[in-house]
């Protein structure tokens, strides 16, 4: 399989799937992660193009990591919009990649790049197939399944769970990306370290604690998502998962035959 995922900002793809897609590799199969914005403003001490080229850096870091391919664009941070122009840029993505499974925020969230990235990979759906339209790209021959991100988000609807994957298997390999991440959370004027309270001082300890905290996410994901997780697993082995990441179908890409779960998400 070939898989592509976007995020808006030079860590949602390895915060939101690093687990999942650590396991997609060791099952063999071909996964690249989209920036859609290069995160040169998520910093309280640098900027601009010296912070671009650290995020740019880090991400090449977490592929290595993976074992993926990785690409950043060039829009800023906080400037993403559903453009005509953005919407051809994922199209040509999707469809130089090939892409059997795709993966995209919601677009409902906070943060209007997370926002505008569900907003675009949406607009995509329904164009990948048109052999006419943007000629230079091959189409695809069929519809790729479109997921969504776990989210917290509870208006106008909440996150459904289609499929759930325990990541205790792999949760090392996801705090290895957080750490290779620094200029988002280890730091002291990172985007965490320094808006989070009551941290420790000593740089060690701040960064444990903040990737401790960051994974409350996939433990949160396991908690509130058990039914989905017994049905999965049964019962005793999903009683033993700590950490999970979870993804919603969108009903604009291929639907999610029952049958194919296991084909298409390793346990
Ligand atoms: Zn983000």
């Amino acid at each position: 399989m070939r898989i592509i995922a976007f995020g808006a900002h030079p860590d949602d793809c390895e915060l939101c799937a690093g687990g999942t897609v650590a396991k997609w590799v060791q099952a063999g199969h071909a996964v690249k992660f989209v920036s859609m914005t290069n995160g040169n403003v998520g910093h309280f001490a640098k900027h601009g193009e010296e912070l671009a080229a650290i995020r740019k850096a880090e991400v090449e870091a977490c592929a290595r990591i993976l074992g993926i391919e990785t690409q950043v664009l060039d829009t800023n941070d906080g400037e993403l919009e559903a453009s005509l122009a953005q919407r051809q840029t994922v199209i040509r993505l999707i469809r130089e990649w090939q892409a059997d499974v795709v993966l995209c925020h919601r677009p409902n969230d906070y943060h209007p790049d997370h926002r505008y990235t569900g907003q675009l990979v949406q607009d995509s759906a329904v164009l990948l197939m048109a052999k006419f339209y943007l000629p230079d790209t091959e189409a695809l021959d069929r519809n790729p399944v479109i997921l969504y991100y776990a989210d917290e988000f509870a208006k106008p609807t909440p996150f459904t769970c289609s499929v759930i994957v325990g990541i205790d298997d792999v949760i090392s390999t996801k705090r290895a990306l957080i750490d290779a991440l620094p200029s988002q959370f280890a730091e002291a004027d990172s985007w965490m370290g320094a808006k989070m309270q009551g941290l420790p001082a000593d740089p060690q300890a701040r960064a444990e604690h903040i990737r401790e905290w960051l994974l409350g996410r996939e433990r949160r994901i396991a908690e509130r998502f058990r039914t989905e997780l017994t049905d999965r697993y049964g019962a005793e082995a999903a009683s033993n998962i700590t950490f999970a990441e979870a993804f919603e179908q969108s009903e604009y890409g291929a639907r999610l035959r029952p049958e194919k779960l296991d084909a298409l998400f390793p346990r």
